[in-house]
C-alpha cells in the first residue's frame, strides 16, 4: 500500500553530534589528500592494511592501558545484542593492526611496513579539530628495532608536509626509555607530585599512584607549573636508550630535518617506549598536533603475541585539511572536462553512447539530466554548464544530431572557440578535451 506520509509528523533526523558528513566540494580535498598519501606510501614501500572498525573491547583495554583518557572515558563500547560480546568502535588503529599481524602471522617471513586510512571514534567534547568520528592516516613498521626506522617514519611525515606545502609544522621528539628506566622515573614522579599534592586536580590525584606518567599529559593549565618542575624521564635513560635516540637524531640531522627535544612529551597511550614524537602547528589553537607516534616494542606481548619491536605514527586528517585551509593552500575541487548539453530527451541514448566513448578515453563529462518536464531550455543548460566549472560544453543540438555531429564550445579561455566533431569517432577527438592530458 502506498500510504501518504504527512511531513509534519516525521521528525528530521540529524547526524550524531561530533560526527560529520563530508560533502562536495570538501570531499574532493579529502580525496586529493588520500591520493597524495597513497603515492607517498608507494615511494616508501609501505603496504595497505584494512582492519575492522569494531574490535573486542579487551584489545584496547590491554593495548592502550586501563588508566588512559581513551579507555577511561572516550571509547564507544557496547555489548553485541546477539551474543553479549564486549565490542568497541576503534579509537585508534595501532592495536588493531598489531592484533591482525599476530592473528595472521603476518611477520612470518620478515618485518612489514603497513599503512591505513580511515575513521576512528572517541567520545570527546566536539570542537575545532576534535570530533567524535575523525579520520587518521597511520603508518606502522612492524618487526624493526633500529632507530633508523623511527627516523624513516618521521621523514615520511615530513615529506608529506613538504608535498602539501604545509609550513609552520614543528617536530618535537622525546624518549620514554625502557620499562626499568620508567620504573625509576615513576618513583621520582610520585615523590614530586606528592610533595605538591594540593596543586593537583582530582583526576591527577586519582591517577598519581595508578599511572603517574599520565599526569605529564594533563591539559589542565593550573597544573602546568608543577608538571614543568617534575623530574625528566630523559635524565633516567641508560646508555642503550640514549644511543637509540641518538641513532634517530643522526638520521634527522643528516637529512636536514629540524626537531626539538621536548622532555615533557609523553603520549596518551601506555604502549610507547623509547622514541616518541609529535608534529605540532601553532595555527590550529589547542588542537595543534597533526601527527603523533613512537615506538611500541611491548604492544605485541601485551595483546598476546611474541615480543616484536615496532614503531608507527598517526596523522589527524581533519587537522591537516584544516591547516591547509588556514594557509590558503587548499586545492579547489575538480571540475569536469566537459558538460553535455542535450535540448531534446529523444537524443539521450545517442548522446550517452558518445559520452561513454569519451569517458573510456579518460575525459570527465557531466551530462544535463532530464526532469519530469523533459529537458530544460538551452539557456538554463548553458548556465549549469558554466556553473559546473567545465572547460567545454558539448552541444548535442538538433542540427548537430541530424549530421551525426557534436559542437564543442569553449566555456572558459580554453584554446579553441568552437569546433564540430563526428559523434562516431569520439575516441579520436577525446584527448583535445582533457585539461591535464
Ligand atoms: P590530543 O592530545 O589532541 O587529544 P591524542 O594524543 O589523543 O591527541 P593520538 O591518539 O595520538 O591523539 O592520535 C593521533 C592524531 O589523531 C592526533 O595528533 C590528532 O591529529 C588526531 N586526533 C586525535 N583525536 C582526535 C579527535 N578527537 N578529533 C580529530 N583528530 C583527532
Ligand atoms: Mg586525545
Amino acid at each position: 500500500m502506498n500510504e501518504k506520509i504527512t511531513p509534519r509528523k516525521v521528525e528530521k533526523l540529524l547526524a550524531v553530534k561530533g560526527m560529520n558528513d563530508i560533502l562536495p566540494p570538501e570531499s574532493a580535498r579529502w580525496e586529493a589528500l588520500e591520493e597524495r598519501v597513497r603515492e607517498l606510501m608507494r615511494r616508501f614501500a609501505y603496504e595497505n592494511v584494512r582492519t575492522p572498525i569494531v574490535e573486542p573491547t579487551a584489545l584496547f583495554v590491554r593495548g592502550l592501558g586501563e588508566v588512559t583518557d581513551i579507555v577511561e572515558k572516550e571509547m564507544y563500547s557496547f555489548d553485541d545484542r546477539l551474543n553479549g560480546e564486549a565490542l568497541t568502535l576503534r579509537p585508534e588503529n595501532t592495536a588493531g593492526v598489531v592484533r591482525a599481524a599476530i592473528e595472521h602471522t603476518l611477520l612470518y617471513n620478515g618485518p612489514k611496513r603497513l599503512y591505513y586510512m580511515g575513521p576512528m571514534f572517541r567520545h570527546e567534547r566536539p570542537q575545532r579539530g576534535r570530533y567524535r568520528q575523525f579520520h587518521q592516516i597511520g603508518a606502522e613498521a612492524l618487526g624493526f628495532s633500529g632507530g633508523e626506522i623511527d627516523a624513516e617514519l618521521i621523514l615520511m611525515a615530513h615529506a608529506l608536509w613538504q608535498e602539501l606545502g604545509l609550513t609552520d609544522v614543528a617536530l618535537q621528539l622525546n624518549s620514554l626509555g625502557q620499562p626499568d628506566e620508567r620504573q625509576q622515573h615513576r618513583a621520582a614522579l610520585i615523590q614530586h607530585f606528592e610533595a605538591h599534592h594540593d596543586l593537583l586536580d582530582e583526576e591527577a590525584k586519582r591517577r598519581l599512584h595508578l599511572n603517574p606518567l599520565r599526569l605529564l599529559d594533563s591539559k589542565n593549565p593550573a597544573m602546568q607549573a608543577v608538571i614543568e618542575a617534575a623530574p625528566r624521564l630523559l635524565d633516567f635513560l641508560g646508555e642503550a636508550s640514549k644511543r637509540h635516540l641518538q641513532s634517530v637524531t643522526d638520521v634527522l640531522d643528516a637529512c636536514g630535518v629540524a626537531y626539538s627535544i621536548n622532555p615533557r612529551l609523553v603520549r596518551g597511550m601506555d604502549y610507547y617506549n623509547l622514541t616518541v614524537f609529535e608534529f605540532v602547528t601553532t595555527k590550529l589553537g589547542s588542537q595543534g598536533t597533526i601527527c603523533a607516534g613512537g615506538r611500541y616494542d611491548y604492544l605485541f606481548e601485551q595483546v598476546g603475541g611474541k615480543p616484536t619491536p615496532a614503531v608507527g605514527w598517526a596523522i589527524g586528517m581533519e587537522r591537516v585539511l584544516e591547516l591547509l585551509k588556514e594557509q590558503g593552500t587548499a586545492d579547489s575541487g575538480p571540475a569536469p572536462d566537459a558538460y553535455a548539453i542535450v535540448p531534446d530527451a529523444a537524443f539521450l541514448s545517442t548522446v550517452m553512447v558518445c559520452l561513454q566513448a569519451l569517458r573510456a578515453q579518460g575525459v570527465s563529462v557531466q551530462m544535463h539530466a532530464s526532469s519530469a518536464e523533459g529537458m530544460a531550455s538551452m539557456k538554463s543548460q548553458f548556465k549549469r554548464a558554466d556553473a559546473s566549472g567545465a572547460a567545454y560544453a558539448l552541444v548535442f543540438g538538433a542540427d548537430e544530431m541530424a549530421q551525426g555531429q557534436v559542437t564543442v564550445k569553449a566555456l572558459r579561455d580554453a584554446g579553441i572557440a568552437q569546433l564540430s566533431h563526428a559523434l562516431s569517432c569520439a575516441a579520436e577527438w577525446a584527448k583535445s578535451l582533457q585539461s591535464n592530458a
